[in-house]
């Protein structure tokens, strides 16, 4: 395994650059003989850096992210984040879902990042790569201390989740909420059983996922619902579309914004393997789709955008453009209180 390909270049961190982002001495390999944790490998790191600037940024719905993981047992099989795991020597598929890399001092790091006189009080979002409320985040409790930190500093901050453990911390997000703008989405792209047993083995079932949405509105914070992603030929139907929206509806979700399945390098190959074991009749129509890169065409994608803004219209949630929930209007960042500029780390980004 590459420790040291975690050992990104940060000499353009906000903050300051320390070199590697931890020290390749520093790792910790634990398991946990329980039925939630069989087959999983924790690799626990202390980085040296945790909020990264997205590159591209500027064609982004935001500019820093924070992710306390790598890997997801949530073992979705389109997750555009595998690729990230080929970084460390491991691997895309089945090592993506049970090899997670922890930053055990993620919570000290934000605080001290975001305390620093160089750091500019942007928007920080978190759940862009991995999901920050997987499994492991029941053990580790990363997220309250992350959040702690954010809120004391009247950070604005977003977070987007399949994971029900966010209800863990809803006292921490109703408190940040009375101090800065935050934005929570989920991500629901069908309410399929079937398909959501297959495609996604280790999340929440989509009505769960849907039952969070209902909670945080309950208790006045807005949740959108990421509807992500849609599968072509197997969750694109009038009739799987109009469920889902007519679901998201109902959870009390402030906007519904589709997103059609993309296939990158990494998460093609597994999803493409399990296709041909599950859907073998869908593999040439995929090829065919998927011909000229990781996304589905242009018309096919303003087809289903339509169609879900149309429902959403007819159910009565506004339809929303793409990151509207996670960037939230409002507050300016500051400009660094140094007069630096910030640096640019870079960092995959994926959407869940
Ligand atoms: S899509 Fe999101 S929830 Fe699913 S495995 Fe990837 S990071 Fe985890």
């Amino acid at each position: 395994m590459r420790w040291d390909n975690l050992a990104e270049n940060n000499a353009n961190h906000p903050i300051g650059g320390t070199g590697a982002l931890f020290a390749a001495d520093a790792v910790t390999t634990r398991t946990f003989d329980t039925p939630e944790f069989r087959g999983i490998t924790f690799h626990e790191i202390r980085a040296r850096s945790i909020v990264n600037r997205v590159p591209g940024a500027s064609r982004m719905p935001f500019e820093w992210t924070v992710n306390p993981y790598r890997g997801c047992t949530h073992a979705c099989v389109y997750c555009f984040a595998r690729k990230t795991h080929s970084y460390l020597d491991l691997d895309t598929g089945l090592g993506f879902d049970s090899q997670i890399v922890v930053k055990v001092n993620a919570p000290e790091l934000v605080r001290r990042e975001i305390a620093s006189p160089r750091w500019n009080g942007a928007h920080v979002a978190m759940g862009t790569n991995v999901d920050c409320y997987q499994r492991a985040e029941g053990r580790y409790r990363l997220m309250p201390g992350i959040l702690t930190a954010l809120r004391d500093h009247a950070n604005p901050f977003s977070i987007l989740t399949k994971g029900t453990l966010i209800l863990r911390d809803l006292e921490l997000l109703r408190q940040a909420a009375e101090v800065t703008e935050v934005g929570v989405s989920v991500s629901v792209g069908f309410v399929d059983p079937e398909l959501w047993r297959t495609v996604e083995p280790g999340t929440p079932s989509p009505e769960r996922r849907l039952d969070v949405v209902r909670t945080l509105s309950e208790h006045g914070i807005g949740c959108g619902v990421l509807m992500a992603p849609v599968i072509p030929h197997l969750g694109d139907s009038p009739d799987q579309l109009r469920a889902t929206v007519r679901a998201i509806a109902a959870a009390g979700a402030t906007s519904v914004t589709p997103l059609v399945l993309h296939l990158r390098p990494g998460a093609r190959e597994w999803f493409m393997e399990w296709l041909g074991r599950h859907h073998p009749h869908l593999v040439r129509r995929y090829e065919r789709l998927y011909a000229d890169g990781a996304y589905a065409p242009t018309w096919y994608q303003r087809r289903i955008t339509r169609y879900v803004h149309e429902l959403a219209t007819e159910y009565g949630i506004g339809p929303s453009h793409r990151g509207t929930s996670r960037r939230l209007p409002g507050r300016e960042p500051r400009p660094p209180r140094d007069g630096s500029g910030p640096g640019t780390e870079p960092t995959q980004l994926t959407l869940l």
